[in-house]
């Protein structure tokens, strides 16, 4: 592996500290296919007594944005890690851009993926373009200069190609990051907390350009905190908590984890609100949440609201609104990490 140790030997004095980014990307030019980007089959990985994460099976998409959640400690880098063949798995299975994951296809894999670490890990005594230069020959990538020519593009970096890393902003080097990430045009793009740190200006930056790749139909497998980000770029998320909890869309998510409601206010307090709620066969439910607020169990939210918007009528309320209650990804996740709080430590 004479390439790591030429990234090692590099990185004395001016590397950051990293210990993924060395080992990331190689060139990639697979051709297309049909199979799963991503296929993970009851994966589980300990390091003596610790479990990292267990019985963990997923599938991802060709050209899916899939979101991965968990809190610290979760198993989310080390999976990311086991897929990357950084580390073998302790058991289970899994096939990364179609190919078994074995210690013997590490290489063929690493062709076709690329890791963007939290941590950038450029040598800022180098310029932008050096950077790029450096990490293409150490990949071994063919046409090196058009790849770097469009992965600078790719992250409009184009005009700071001759600027040091070092003297850039924690935002444009995350962007040198993913243009080096994009060297080897790889078919599956793992992005450790890309906007881990970065203001809201260079995030949305970032987004962006996550928006764009996904245009392109990379498969970008993005672990993450911000849960906003995740609800906002990833077509379906997985939460992690050393197993996985949930995986699917966000709007699945919330389905799946609390009961739809309607909730209802009124000017003044029902003078007998069971009398109006209670015989809807469109309501399973309902309490008063506040002097005049009334929180609806519902089966489906439109098909009660007329019912209960006439019921209302009827009993001559003053009404104030009546909307279906929404819940975030946030109160997704909160919601099954505070169940894993209550059950405690696995
Ligand atoms: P964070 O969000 O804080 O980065 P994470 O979800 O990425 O957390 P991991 O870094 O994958 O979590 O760690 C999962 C568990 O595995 C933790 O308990 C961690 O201490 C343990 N772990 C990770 N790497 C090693 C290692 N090389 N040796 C021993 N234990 C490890």
């Amino acid at each position: 592996m004479a390439r790591f140790h030429l990234a090692r030997s590099l990185g004395t004095s001016s590397h950051e500290d990293d210990n993924l980014s060395d080992l990331d990307a190689t060139p990639s030019s697979a051709g297309p296919s049909s199979a799963p980007a991503l296929s993970v089959d009851h994966l589980s990985k300990r390091f003596g007594d610790r479990i990292a994460f267990d019985d963990v099976s997923f599938e991802v998409g060709q050209g899916e944005v899939f979101g991965f959640l968990g809190p610290n400690g979760a198993g989310k880098t080390t999976t990311v890690r086991t897929l990357g063949t950084l580390i073998a798995p302790t058991s289970g299975s899994a096939r990364v851009a179609g190919i078994p994951l074995t210690p013997e296809n590490s290489v063929e894999i690493r062709r076709r993926i690329s890791i963007m670490p939290e941590s950038p890990g450029l040598y800022l005594r180098l310029s932008v373009i050096e950077n790029l230069e450096c990490f293409a020959d150490l990949y071994e990538v063919p046409d090196a200069s058009d790849r770097i020519g469009h992965s600078l593009q790719a992250v409009n970096l184009a005009d700071r190609a001759h600027d040091t890393c070092g003297a850039l902003s924690k935002g444009l080097r995350q962007r040198v990051a993913l243009a080096r990430a994009l060297l080897s045009d790889p078919q599956v793009l793992f992005l450790d907390e890309p906007t881990s740190g970065l203001d809201p200006v260079a995030t949305r930056d970032v987004h962006e350009l996550l928006v764009g790749l996904r245009q392109r139909g990379v498969t970008i497998f993005l672990t993450t905190h911000r849960l906003e980000e995740a609800e906002r770029l990833c077509d379906r998320v997985a939460i992690l908590s050393t197993t996985l909890r949930m995986i699917g869309r966000p709007d699945e998510l919330r389905e799946q984890l609390f009961a739809r409601t309607l909730t209802v206010r009124t000017l003044v307090p029902l003078p007998e609100p069971g009398g109006v709620f209670a015989d809807l066969p469109a309501v399973d439910g309902w309490r008063q949440d506040g002097p005049a607020t009334y929180v609806l169990d519902v089966a489906e939210a439109a098909v009660a609201a007329p019912a209960v918007t006439r019921a209302l009528v009827a009993a001559e309320a003053d009404v104030l609104s009546i909307s279906e209650s929404h819940h975030s990804l946030e109160d997704v996740y909160l919601e099954l990490i505070d169940e894993d709080r209550e059950v405690g430590p696995r």
